[in-house]
């Protein structure tokens, strides 16, 4: 699956980069940030290549429930009792990074709006 993926998470799909996964299943996995914003930082990917939840499909929903339970095991996994679950969808929406992940975020006050 993440054989056409020409994006840095497909290479750590792939195992070309190193990646601590903290968690690793048949549809997703996920592991660290590398630039945390809050003392946790994770990231959830989907082995499946979507660049962004623009191109989700109907056919995806199963999938893209499955992260958000992902996200939420991981980050109680990490101690965390509440957390910010973030998709940046689009350059302009601060998507660098065009394989869809899911971002957990947290371990400090949040505030809102973001920037
Ligand atoms: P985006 O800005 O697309 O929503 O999020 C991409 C995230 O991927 C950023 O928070 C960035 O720090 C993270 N990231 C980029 N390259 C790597 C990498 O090689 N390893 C890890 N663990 N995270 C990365």
């Amino acid at each position: 699956m993440a054989e056409n993926n020409p994006t840095i998470f497909g290479s750590i799909l792939r195992g070309e980069i190193p990646a601590e996964r903290i968690h690793d299943d048949e549809h997703c996995i996920a592991f660290a940030d590398i630039q945390p914003q809050a003392p946790v930082h994770l990231l959830v990917i989907p082995r499946q290549h979507i660049p962004s939840l623009k191109e989700a499909q109907p056919t995806d929903g199963a999938l893209l429930g499955h992260l958000l339970l992902v996200a939420a095991k991981v980050a109680k996994d990490a101690g965390l009792q509440d957390w910010r679950t973030v998709i940046n969808t689009g350059a302009e929406a601060g998507q660098t990074v065009f394989h869809l992940h899911v971002h957990v975020i947290g371990g400090r006050p949040l505030a809102w709006p973001p920037g």
